[in-house]
């Protein structure tokens, strides 16, 4: 999958175009300050997202990883809070609606649209 094309894609399909361009980063090795292996993050710091590689064999999972990352984007664009509160599932909300896909509740938000198991990522 070409992730600069996905990210395209979605940008148009959910974001209206709005997304300002990011970096992308297929990386070996995502952790956040706790320490616990990520799939993908977004890095505000740095204007970028970054998604693990060994999501590459798992294209949907890899979309999916985008996609939650995308909203991330959103809703630091919105100049709004970070992390999976009511911002988050309100943008993802607006980011699915055009494609009938499930809305996060702040209980799945974590991982929405899709889990990915931590075996996928390797080895600590
Ligand atoms: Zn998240």
């Amino acid at each position: 999958m070409n992730i600069a094309f996905a990210y395209d894609h979605l940008n148009a399909l959910c974001f209206g175009n709005q997304l300002r361009p990011v970096t992308l980063r297929l990386t070996p090795w995502i952790v956040n300050e706790y320490d616990e292996r990520l799939a993908g993050a977004w890095v505000e710091a740095d204007w970028a997202i970054a998604i693990d590689r060994a999501l590459l064999d798992h294209p949907q999972l890899l979309f999916g990883v985008l996609l939650h990352e995308m909203v991330h984007q959103a809703v630091h664009q919105a100049g709004n809070p970070a992390g999976h509160g009511p911002f988050f599932c309100a943008a993802a909300a607006r980011a699915v609606a055009p494609l009938g896909l499930p809305a996060p509740t702040p209980t799945t938000a974590s991982t929405w649209p899709v889990p990915v198991a931590r075996e996928l990522l390797g080895e600590m």
